[in-house]
């Protein structure tokens, strides 16, 4: 049979949307698709993925550069994960290469051979071997005893334990052992795969894990109150899919949570588990890849990257706190995590459930529709109540550190019993700005159209936009005049204030700043655990997913923050927060109560909330999202121009508004809103604007898109101005 195809597609992490045109180096038969290449790319070297044989060429042969050496014998990246960037590159609007370059660990972006995964196992005479023949070599003894009972011995346990290399070698002389490429591991029995016996399920749990097909694409939104056994449904699902040789695939909002995760499920399963996460040192996350790809790791945990893992044999996936925003990447390539497990889910034909107790609109809506089966868990587990939310009122109330008399006095009751409070506050910093009262003058950044963060420890001006730093005023740098003071608490100085009011009570602050290393997340989280009794003062970062046993109080600090929030989600996500938040008390037998302190508390949504709970509270937003045309009724996409000439990053935005007019005025499934400022103008002396166009229909957008971008590509605007498309934006 002869082969037609003559040319091959290489990716490679250049911001050029399509892929590359190369003649092979001898044959194509030796360039698998999935393999990495070297390639001549202007007068650079670079490494790039074959994606796929093309018998097509529109560039003259003549010009076509043949590659330089094939990197990899065998396909590195399989044709399923090809699949899943070709698709991710083509509904996000992102350049293939950078979308393949972007998702593989480091090490293996580069030109580095592959490790070699090699093990020992017994040859037929090693397994014959009476037992009393090394009974003079007790060394060797106890490597064959190991094979004997575990069949393979890999090197990492070789270096791990007290196996003489010496007597490897020997028995490889002896022809007992040899040498052989790790194999994937094969399924085994329920009671070797796991440490510890599954909990008692609720009834709703067991309704629940019943209803997940496995060996059947299905998406399953799993829709629980906080402290309704979420995590054991994953197990013992995750359990399920191990006993039929497959793999999970388990994703986490936050890297802060993984310790946390994967403690957990060490505990419950006694087989192979990896993380995947931007904290994982580069060597071991080549390493955690592959061993994911070949199949000697069962389980993965990971961040959004972790979607990108190419597996063996999938038998699940899950995302937990489905809702986060961090599933988006907000950045570069700006994919969803979330989305992308569905895709995949489809592809290998497994179930892939969505865990939360405050679900994204998306997915509520997708459950509405029956496109996603909806299980709903709606006791908690335990015998705990959940915890009583309460309203204060704080119009006219004397604060200290944004505390009301009220909030103050419970936490002193509290921590007087020897129970443990959390106060939420999401605003880092000793304060959000610095003003004078004789002239008005506020403590903004010269680079960012925000104010800058006054710092207590060090003392000085932080801009949270562009990372700039300045010392403190102590006079005014306008008028001169020293009655200038500070306004909107942060969390530094609500632990000042609170270490103050509670003599000999540790107070614990959890933020960005206080944890910068992760021994000092980790150490402060353990002295939680503890039990004891504490004051701890969290940001956004304490909201998800933290387990704290003791917790007898929440206070939120300001309800309000975020109520002026001009993006569509803004309400959606202060329900969210605060029924993550108020989901931390009461756990394990404390009763809880959480303390909502907010200027507006008849706010309607508020009430509905605290009154009625989260899935009243979207149903509510849901119906005004409905009326407006916004998602998740309508698709949405956010194009952002950005540059230091003002006009340029508007004029851009301007000449897409203008195209779509000309083609799509008339359209009833398109609408444009824009170009606008963005809501942060100008971060380091660039200058930002935004322009949307909703759809009530996919299809049309991606047309409306196709035709901006070769507008764009018409234009020499598009290549001075920074600029990027955002399908499905988390953050308007
Ligand atoms: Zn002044
Ligand atoms: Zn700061
Ligand atoms: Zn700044």
């Amino acid at each position: 049979m002869t082969d037609v195809k003559k040319y091959l597609l290489v990716a490679i992490p250049v911001p050029i949307r399509e892929a590359f045109i190369y003649l092979p180096k001898h044959s194509l038969l030796d360039c698998t698709i999935g393999s990495r290449v070297s390639v001549p790319f202007g007068n650079r070297e670079l490494t790039g993925v074959v994606i796929g044989h093309t018998e097509e060429n529109s560039i003259d042969s003549s010009k076509l550069r043949a590659i330089h050496q094939v990197l990899d014998n065998q396909a590195l990246l399989s044709a399923d994960l090809l699949s899943l960037c070709r698709w991710t590159s083509d509904y996000y609007c992102h350049p293939i290469g950078e979308v393949i370059f972007s998702t593989l660990p480091p090490l293996l972006r580069t030109n580095t051979a592959l490790p070699a995964e090699r093990t020992w196992l017994l040859t037929t005479e090693g397994k014959g071997l009476p037992s009393s023949a090394l009974a003079r070599s007790p060394k060797q003894q106890e490597i064959v005893n190991y094979l004997l009972e575990n069949a393979a011995l890999d090197d990492e346990t070789v270096t791990a334990s007290t196996f003489s290399k010496s007597a490897l070698q020997t028995l490889k002389e002896k022809g007992l052992i040899y040498r052989a490429e790790k194999k994937a591991v094969a399924s085994k029995a329920v009671n070797q795969l796991l440490n510890e016996t599954p909990l008692h399920l609720t009834g709703e749990q067991h309704a629940a894990i019943e209803k997940v097909r496995h060996h059947e694409f299905g998406t399953y939104l799993l829709h629980g109150i906080t402290g309704s056994g979420k995590t054991e449904i994953y197990l013992q699902l995750v359990a399920r899919a191990l006993q039929s040789g497959c793999q999970a695939l388990v994703l986490i909002p936050e890297i802060g949570l993984s310790p946390q995760t994967v403690t957990r499920f060490r505990k419950r399963f006694a087989v192979t588990i990896v993380e995947m996460h931007s904290e994982v040192s580069a060597a071991q996350r080549a390493k955690n890849w592959l061993a994911a790809k070949h199949g000697h790791a069962q389980i993965v945990i990971g961040t959004r990257l972790s979607i990108f893992s190419d597996l063996h044999k999938p038998g699940i996936i899950i995302v937990d706190e489905e809702h986060d925003s961090s599933y988006k990447q907000q950045d570069g390539f700006r994919y969803s995590a979330r989305d992308c497990a569905i895709y995949r889910a489809r592809q290998h034909n497994i179930p892939v459930i969505l865990g939360s107790a405050t679900p994204s609109f998306e997915s509520l809506n997708n459950a509405a529709t029956g496109r996603y089966h909806h299980l709903i868990l709606k006791r908690r587990a335990g015998t705990t109540p959940p915890a009583e939310i309460e309203m204060v009122d704080l119009r006219g109330q004397a604060l200290t550190s944004g505390l009301s008399e009220q909030s103050l006095s419970a936490i002193k009751a509290v921590t007087e019993k020897g129970g443990q409070a959390l106060v939420f506050l999401n605003r880092k910093g000793f304060a959000s700005s610095q003003m004078c009262h004789s002239c008005g003058w506020v403590s903004t950044c010269s680079h960012c159209s925000a104010s800058m963060t006054v710092h207590s420890r060090p003392k000085r001006l932080h801009c949270h936009q562009c990372d700039r730093r300045q010392t403190l005023p102590t006079l005014c740098p306008n008028c001169g005049s020293n009655d200038i003071d500070v306004h909107g608490v942060g969390t530094e100085q609500l632990e000042d204030s609170l270490v103050n009011a509670l003599p000999g009570v540790p107070v614990v602050r959890i933020d960005r700043d206080s944890t910068r290393n992760k021994s000092t997340l980790k150490s402060k989280l353990a002295m939680v655990e503890t039990g004891e009794s504490c004051v701890l003062i969290g940001t956004q970062m304490l909201a998800k997913g933290h387990h704290f046993p003791k917790l007898n109080l929440v206070v939120i600090v300001d309800a309000d923050q975020g109520f002026l929030n001009p993006d569509f989600r803004a309400l959606e996500k202060i329900g969210q927060l605060l029924i993550q938040v108020a989901g931390r008390a009461g756990r394990e037998g404390a009763v809880g109560k959480v303390l909502v302190q907010s200027h507006r508390p008849d706010h309607p949504m508020l009430e509905l909330l605290v009154r009625k709970g989260y899935f009243a509270l979207a149903k509510a937003l849901m119906q005004q999202r409905h009326n407006s045309a916004l998602p998740p009724y309508w698709h949405c996409v956010l194009i952002r121009a950005e540059s230091k000439r003002r006009e340029n990053a508007e004029d851009l935005l301007k000449l897409f508004a203008h195209c779509y007019r000309e083609h799509f005025a008339y359209s009833a499934e398109t609408q444009l809103v824009g170009p606008l400022p963005s809501p942060m103008e100008k971060i380091n002396d660039r200058f930002r604007f935004q322009l949307m166009i909703k759809s009530s229909e996919r299809k049309q957008l991606k047309y409306v898109l196709e035709k901006l971008i070769s507008a764009a590509d018409q234009n020499s605007l598009s290549k001075r101005v920074r600029w990027s498309i955002d399908i499905d934006p988390a953050e308007t």
